[in-house]
Parts: C-alpha cells; sequence; structure tokens
C-alpha cells in the first residue's frame, strides 16, 4: 500500500528510505520501509522494486541475531510486510562506520584501491546532518559539541567492534564479505531514569557493503550508485542466503498490510 493511501495515524518524521509513525503504545514507533532509494546526498533518486519489504525482514532478522548475543537494540518486532515496532529513542547525531575493507569514500580520500583489506577494522564518525553533507568528524567535535559523552562515544566504538566481529562471522558463513556499514544509535530512556544506549535506525543492504567472498560481485546499495543493474535481485539474493526470502517468492513482495 502507498504510505498516502495508508490509514491516517501521525507521521513522526520521514526520512530518504523510511517513515516514522507514532507507535500503538507510549514509547513506541512504528518504522515503515519505503522502496525509495538516494545517493549522493539525494542528488541521485530513485525506486528499487520490493527493497522496503527485503530491508524490513533482513534488518528484523540482523537484530535479532545482535539481540542474541547481547546487544541492545530498538527493535521490537515485524509487524507487517513493511513496517516494524521499535522503541522510541532520542537518536545520537553521529554515523559510526565500521570498515573491514577499503571502498567507497575511503579509497577516494586515501588513494586505496577498493578490494584492499584494512590492516585492522577503521571505526569512522561523521557527524548526521544533511545539509551539511555528513562531514567527517572527530570525538573532540562529538564531546565539544555536546553530541555525546566521553562514555557514550566509548560505548559506541565498543558495540559497534562487537557488531563487526559478530556480522563478519554470520556474512563470511553465507559466503558474502562485510566490506563496511553504518550505526546509528539512540537513547533509550527507561521509567526508572536509567538511559540506556542501543543500536538504532536499520541494517540493511541500503548501509553495508556486501560482497560476494568468490567474486567480489557487489550485492548493495553500490549496485543502485554505480548503476551496476540488477539492484532487486541482488537485495533478494542477501535475503535467500540469509534464509529469510519469503516463500512464495517475489509475489509475496508485492502486497503490504498495514496496522492502524
Ligand atoms: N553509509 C550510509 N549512509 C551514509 C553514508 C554511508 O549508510 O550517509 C554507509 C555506506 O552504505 C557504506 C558505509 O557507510 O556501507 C561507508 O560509506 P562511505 O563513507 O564509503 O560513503 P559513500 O561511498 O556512500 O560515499
Amino acid at each position: 500500500m502507498h504510505p498516502l493511501t495508508m490509514p491516517r495515524r501521525k507521521q513522526i518524521f520521514e526520512g530518504k528510505a523510511k517513515i516514522l509513525f507514532q507507535g500503538p503504545e507510549p514509547g513506541t514507533l512504528v518504522q515503515y520501509f519505503k522502496d525509495d532509494a538516494t545517493a549522493f546526498n539525494n542528488k541521485k533518486r530513485g525506486t528499487i522494486t520490493g527493497k522496503g519489504v527485503l530491508n524490513n525482514r533482513i534488518s528484523e532478522y540482523l537484530m535479532l541475531r545482535l539481540e542474541e548475543i547481547g546487544i541492545a537494540t530498538h527493535f521490537v518486532r515485524r509487524l507487517n510486510m513493511r513496517e516494524q515496532l521499535v522503541r522510541e529513542v532520542e537518536i545520537i547525531p553521529v554515523e559510526v562506520v565500521v570498515r573491514n575493507v577499503a571502498a567507497g569514500s575511503i579509497s577516494k580520500k586515501f588513494a586505496i584501491p577498493e578490494g584492499t583489506r584494512l590492516p585492522r577494522s577503521i571505526v569512522e564518525y561523521y557527524y548526521k546532518n544533511d545539509e551539511l553533507d555528513d562531514p567527517p568528524i572527530s570525538e573532540e567535535h562529538i564531546t565539544g559539541f555536546g553530541w555525546a559523552t566521553i562514555q557514550e562515544i566509548d560505548e559506541m566504538l565498543n558495540m559497534s567492534l562487537r557488531i563487526n566481529d559478530f556480522l563478519m562471522g554470520l556474512f563470511l558463513g553465507i559466503s558474502i564479505k562485510l566490506v563496511d556499514f553504518k550505526l546509528e544509535y539512540g537513547r533509550l530512556y527507561h521509567d526508572n531514569g536509567d538511559i540506556q544506549l542501543v543500536l538504532a535506525d536499520e541494517l540493511s543492504p541500503d548501509n553495508c557493503r556486501l560482497w560476494d567472498v568468490h567474486t567480489d560481485e557487489k550485492m548493495d546499495k553500490d549496485r543502485f550508485r554505480r548503476d551496476l543493474g540488477k539492484i532487486e535481485e541482488a537485495y533478494q539474493e542477501v535475503a535467500r542466503r540469509l534464509g529469510i526470502l519469503p516463500e512464495s517468492g517475489p509475489g509475496d513482495i508485492q502486497g503490504t498490510t498495514t496496522l492502524q
């Protein structure tokens, strides 16, 4: 169902690939996954048919696996083909990028050929701000501008490295190289006053670089960014290898039911 024809409910925020609605209970939100794709800070726009359905499912699967190893996330449960229930958090405006293999901006910046294995995983921070094109930042900027405390940076770094180790193994098991990915964190305010840092946003081929181990074929949003074609197929192949492609195939990917 197109977002405009969905039953009325309060829209909190519309992003490039998702819409956030008020959830059914206080402290919850509904995350709706669109088929819209953007790249180069909105300069390139398009639609990837079925992407929202696949990312909803892939992100659910990965967040649940991470919960199993003790990583706290905002994910509660999937509601339907395109929507998931999440906890309302205060998003920290810092994008944490973890890299195992050189690609994209790091290759360009430091003239490292794409595909070069990095001597150790590199973590970078970017300020989440579209108008400014997500500029790279250091810990000094994060604490200096009050975006997060030193303790929170420490926790984000430790969680991100653990997530990286776990996801690298998970993907390697299905012959996929986890080249790099972007994470976002949020503060979850508990009723007793505790503030917990949790993984938020989504984990999908939209914000990970995933390459086939044997052929280095790209199975992520770079297919869209670089006009490589077979975008839908690549996202589906990731879901298929994870063992979560809807049984009835693409037919399932068309229809959605939405929750009021
Ligand atoms: N990324 C993202 N959102 C952004 C920027 C980057 O999800 O706003 C992801 C991107 O998909 C890749 C990783 O972070 O998996 C590293 O991206 P890079 O810095 O190479 O940027 P890009 O090539 O997208 O300019």
